[in-house]
């Protein structure tokens, strides 16, 4: 399950940054999931569940973790047609044109994150 390193990248991220800006808690973290990214949202979630038990500094149970999953979208470089693919590449399913250009889908990032310095 590579959701796992990839979870505790954003973790690191998260704190890394939280730590500059002198924040004490990490309340919500904003996650933008691709369909064709190759993560599993559920499996985040998992491995979000995993690392708010392990008593880290900014992060706990508390903690929310939001996933904002992003539909792909391909557009046909022919036509012009605009589609939903089910992999990274596509058929235009109009002309039948090979050459389609993925527009998003392959979106994994941390969007935002949001925290309290304590006070
Ligand atoms: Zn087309």
């Amino acid at each position: 399950m590579h959701e796992m390193s990839l979870m505790s990248e954003i973790i690191n991220l998260v704190s890394e940054d939280a730590r500059l800006r002198a924040i004490q808690k990490v309340s919500k973290i904003e996650v933008i999931v691709g369909s064709l990214s190759n993560v599993l949202p559920e499996a985040l979630e998992i491995a979000f569940f995993y690392f708010q038990k392990q008593g880290l500094e900014l992060i706990d149970e508390e903690t929310e973790l939001h996933i904002i999953r992003e539909t792909a979208q391909s557009k046909c470089k022919n036509c012009g047609f605009e589609f939903e693919p089910d992999y990274q590449i596509a058929l235009c399913p109009k002309c039948e044109w090979t050459d389609c250009l993925l527009v998003k889908g392959e979106t994994f990032k941390v969007e935002s994150y949001e925290g309290s310095d304590g006070t």
